[in-house]
């Protein structure tokens, strides 16, 4: 579904992909992990384009993204490319990012009637289908201010659901929840594992990792450094910079 070719990416002077490979095909659970500051959600905003890149492919569906200009001049050409790839993968965050002003039903709903054009009635029966699906049918009229994070998050997720993309792209998505409230959100993603959804997961979480993943990318200051099976990453890691980043996080 997304395949990433050699990608480039600075803020400036401060390169922060210095060529990375990716590939999440159809079906397949694909995490990021690696120390803070090596480029893991800068990958992950790059794949659905929040962020511009200055070198590298960004391939959704076969389609290589189209670009205009050169190095730090380059952006996408083709708006409607952008938006196709962007409504295509969504996106879950550490910090929900619910609209505090829209009922947890309505934040479901927006995106798809108002970015998508799909019909209120259909997408309400949707939205309440996936409210279930993550365990908070019961919530629907609730403001996001009443919910617990856990649930908050479990909306986001139902909310990501609705617009039927693709690929779920999911930024630390149990950071910052206590870790009661971790699992009622990580027992939901392995759901969607299991189901088959294609997902791209950053996590600081080596049991969800180890558990969800068919494929685990070790990323070290812009580089992979190694990655492979999960079996393999966490069984048996060959690189000394993974060593030691297991044995300080698990
Ligand atoms: P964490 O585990 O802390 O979330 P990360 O692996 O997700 O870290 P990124 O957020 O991708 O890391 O950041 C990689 C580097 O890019 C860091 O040095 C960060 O300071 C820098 N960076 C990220 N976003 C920006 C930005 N908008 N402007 C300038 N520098 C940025
Ligand atoms: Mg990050």
């Amino acid at each position: 579904v997304i395949e990433i070719r050699g990608l480039h990416k600075a803020y400036g002077s401060l390169e922060v992909l210095k060529g990375v490979d990716l590939v999440a095909p159809r079906g397949h659970v694909v995490s990021l992990i690696g120390s803070s500051g090596s480029g893991k959600s800068t990958l992950l905003r790059c794949c659905n384009l929040l962020e511009d890149s200055q070198q590298g492919e960004v391939i959704f569906e076969a389609e290589p993204v189209r670009w205009r200009g050169e190095g730090l001049h380059r952006h996408p050409a083709d708006k409607a490319q952008v938006r196709r790839i962007r409504t295509n993968l969504s996106m879950v965050f550490q910090q929900f990012n619910l609209w505090s002003h829209l009922t947890i039903l309505q934040n479901v709903m927006e995106a798809p009637v108002t970015v998508l054009g799909r019909d209120r009635a259909e997408v309400e029966a949707k939205a309440r289908e996936y409210l279930a699906k993550v365990g908070i049918a019961d919530k629907a009229d609730a403001w996001p201010a009443q919910l617990s994070g856990g649930q908050q998050q479990r909306a986001a997720i139902a909310r990501a659901l609705c617009m039927e993309p693709r690929a779920l792209l999911f930024d630390e998505p149990t950071s910052a929840l206590d870790p009661e409230l971790e699992q009622e959100v990580v027992r939901v993603i392995k759901a969607l594992a299991d189901e088959g959804r294609t997902m791209l997961i950053v996590t600081h979480d080596m049991k969800l990792a180890a558990d969800v993943s068919d494929h685990v990318i070790f990323l070290h200051k812009g580089l992979i450094e190694e990655q492979g099976a999960p079996g393999a990453v966490f069984g048996a890691p060959k690189s000394e910079r993974l060593r030691q980043f297991l044995s300080a996080t698990m």
